[in-house]
């Protein structure tokens, strides 16, 4: 457990879920050892909480040289508003949104949150700007109350509950043993899917950050599973500044802007109507997808 445990510290609490399975897990180690790399400067500010007003200036990005990732992306992204990234596989949508957490730095360009640049924040006081729900998701072996105060380890009893019920989370408390106190993960109670998805909302209901960075979930969950997570995700990202990385695009339809990322940048953006009239990359992804030829 420790182990596990270590690391989520040590990445500042940014991680709110924890990607399994050997690929994420190798992406979830790629970011830890990145982390040290990136140390503060030495006037970095300690930011208090921000509005959310995003701002991709020319950011480009490459892993490794040779290849660029990302080439001179602008984005801008109004306090409060959502964006869907949609585009292929392998263009860029995740490293987009790793930049903003600072997993990565930038190689050109500049990344700004209310006109600070997010290199002259402390990491830590960045991070708690941000929320982050990715596919899998970590839970320790401990109590469920402990699992979603772990969103904020000063949090009353009343928040922890309010935090739980807006999560979609009260039937399934009612649903076990000793309620909050049941104790989850290996040794306890196993929660599926949907139910670990939960609790990591509702960790970041507790944190209230004024961002949100969701990775949608790949896996097919229940109709009645995935309309309650679905719910809680839209009550979460209501009034903060949500970037969703989408593999499925029947749930992008309600973002206020969506983005179409290709290994050449920016294709194309608007709403879902918009795009789709503009019969172009959108459209056509949408048509595929709707044949079952993709996702
Ligand atoms: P998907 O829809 O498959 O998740 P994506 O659009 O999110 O793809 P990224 O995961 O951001 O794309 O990957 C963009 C490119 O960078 C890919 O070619 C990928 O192989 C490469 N890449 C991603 N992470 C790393 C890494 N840690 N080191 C080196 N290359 C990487």
């Amino acid at each position: 457990v420790d182990v596990f445990l270590r690391p989520i510290d040590k990445i500042t609490g940014v991680l709110e879920s924890y990607p399994k399975g050997i690929a994420g897990f190798r992406r979830f180690l790629r970011l830890i050892d990145t982390d040290p790399d990136i140390a503060d400067r030495k006037d970095a500010a300690e930011v208090q909480r921000l509005a959310g007003h995003i701002r991709y200036d020319r950011v480009s990005f490459s892993y490794d040289e040779g290849r660029t990732v990302l080439r001179d992306v602008d984005l801008d992204l109004a306090a409060g508003e959502t964006i869907a990234i949609v585009g292929p596989s392998g263009a860029g949508k995740t490293t987009l949104c790793s930049l903003l957490p600072r997993f990565y730095e930038p190689t050109a360009g500049r990344i700004l949150i209310d006109g600070i640049d997010i290199a002259d924040m402390t990491q830590a006081s960045l991070r708690r700007q941000i929320g982050v729900v990715q596919q899998d998701v970590f839970l320790f072996g401990g109590t469920l109350r402990d699992n979603i105060a772990y969103g904020d380890l000063d949090a009353s009893e009343e928040a922890v509950m309010e935090a739980a019920r807006r999560a979609r989370l009260e039937e399934v408390i009612s649903g076990l043993p000793a309620g909050l106190d049941t104790v989850v993960g290996e040794r306890g109670v196993k929660l599926s899917g949907g139910q670990k998805q939960r609790v990591a909302i509702a960790r970041i209901f507790l944190k209230n950050p004024p961002i949100l960075i969701l990775d949608e979930a790949t896996s097919a969950l229940d109709t009645a599973t995935e309309a309650a997570i679905q719910q809680a995700l839209n009550e979460l990202s209501s009034g903060r500044t949500t970037l969703i990385i989408a593999h499925r695009l029947a749930t992008v339809r309600h973002a206020h802007r969506i983005v179409v990322l290709t290994e050449n940048g920016i294709a194309e953006q608007g709403p879902h109507d918009k795009l789709l009239e503009q019969r172009g990359l959108y459209a056509k992804l949408h048509s595929a997808q709707q044949l079952g030829l993709v996702g």
